[in-house]
């Protein structure tokens, strides 16, 4: 066993939420363990694969993923949050204490867990859009992060379901022009949705392609490597063509980090944990979830830790009324 003693609280996974309930844990006296991950998850989750981060109200001028993510660690450990560089691999939540396993077999005991384990956008696996992501040159799987940085340039979203219609035609806002890339002639996206974006004059359609390779050259004034275009191959005939953007949205659907609790907690469709009411309270009591992992609709960083907040409180409480 890990720890000789049965832990009040364990998180699994340290992005805006797990930090956030590390940090009201903490304050609380509640003594939380935070297991914040180790490879392939990502310590910090999503924030630190991006470069600015402009829309995290306190910071004016914007602030890099990697160090908000070390901001939010630093806080939560001055209330003396402990930490584990380490995967839970394994979780059994059918007898209380609540018993963790990490991937090299330890067991932890805990009264309550928050699982905070995030989600991750799902990218095309081609060359170069894992670096260019990372480091704000022109490749991006959030339009709401990063739409305002793509003034009047040409920019193109991958995709055909409902995110990429949405993503594409809130990115006309800044965007002289959006084109959509979908594989196929069908969409996956709701008729709706395809119709408002067909009636978008600044859309443009690019359907049956797929990305073959993201072209780039260096750009002033940084002289960085950026995205010029992109060579599109045609999923019927095969002819290859290029296009001239300094965008490319990926926006094919993300993945949450559930597969730890198959079989045990409840499940939408798509894989997200399911929260009961406006609580982060899971079916089973004293687990609770929070951040990207419980929620497909907004999936940003002060929604992340928002929620991650309700769920300390939400523990606290729990513990509380079972000390009565
Ligand atoms: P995540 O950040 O996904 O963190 C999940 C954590 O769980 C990680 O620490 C991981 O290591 C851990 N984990 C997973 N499995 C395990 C396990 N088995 N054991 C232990 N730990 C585990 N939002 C904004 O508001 N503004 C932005 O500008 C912005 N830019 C973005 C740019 C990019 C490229 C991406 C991908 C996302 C961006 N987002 C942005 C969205 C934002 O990052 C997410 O909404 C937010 O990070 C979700 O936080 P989270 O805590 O729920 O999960
Ligand atoms: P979806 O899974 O619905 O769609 C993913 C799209 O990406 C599909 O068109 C798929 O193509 C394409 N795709 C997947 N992998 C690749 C790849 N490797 N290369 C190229 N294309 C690829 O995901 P969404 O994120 O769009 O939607 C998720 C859920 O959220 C849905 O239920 C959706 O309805 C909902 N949603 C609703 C909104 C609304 O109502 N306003 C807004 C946003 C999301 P193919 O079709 O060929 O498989």
């Amino acid at each position: 066993m890990l720890f000789n003693v049965i832990l009040d609280v364990v998180i699994i996974g340290s992005g805006p939420a797990g930090w956030a309930a590390a940090l009201y844990t903490a304050r609380a006296n509640l003594n939380p363990l935070v297991f914040e991950g180790a490879s392939p998850n990502l310590p910090g989750g999503q924030l630190m694969i991006t470069s600015e981060v402009e829309n995290y109200p306190g910071f004016p001028e914007g602030i890099l993923g990697p160090e908000l993510m070390e901001r939010f660690k630093k806080q939560a450990e001055r209330f003396g949050a402990q930490v584990r560089t380490e995967n839970i691999g394994k979780v059994d939540f059918s007898t209380r204490p609540f018993k963790l396993f990490t991937e090299a077999g330890e067991m932890v005991q805990a009264r309550t867990v928050i699982i905070s384990t995030g989600a991750n956008a799902k990218l095309l696996g081609i060359q170069k859009e894992k670096e260019l992501m990372a480091q704000g040159a022109g490749v991006s799987a959030c339009a709401t992060c990063d739409g305002a940085f793509y003034k009047n340039v040409d920019v193109a979203v991958v995709g055909g379901g409902d995110t990429a219609m949405e993503e594409a035609i809130f990115l006309t806002r800044f965007a002289a022009s959006v084109t959509i890339i979908h594989r196929k002639k069908d969409f996956r996206a709701s008729k709706v949705m395809v119709d408002r974006a067909r009636k978008t004059p600044k859309i443009k359609w690019e359907l049956e392609c797929e990305v073959e390779e993201i072209l780039t050259s260096p750009k002033p004034p940084l002289n960085r490597e950026s995205v010029i275009g992109l060579k599109l191959k045609n999923t019927v005939t095969g002819q290859l063509k290029e296009i001239a953007v300094e965008g490319l949205f990926v926006a094919i659907g993300h993945q949450p980090n559930t597969q730890l609790f198959k079989g045990i907690l409840p499940m939408d469709a798509t894989g997200y944990l399911q929260t009961i009411g406006k609580t982060t309270k899971t079916e089973i009591p004293g687990v609770f979830a929070c951040g990207d992992v419980q929620d497909s609709v907004y999936r940003q960083a002060i929604t992340a830790g928002g929620t991650g907040c309700m769920a300390a409180l939400d523990c606290e409480r729990f513990l509380g009324s079972e000390g009565e």
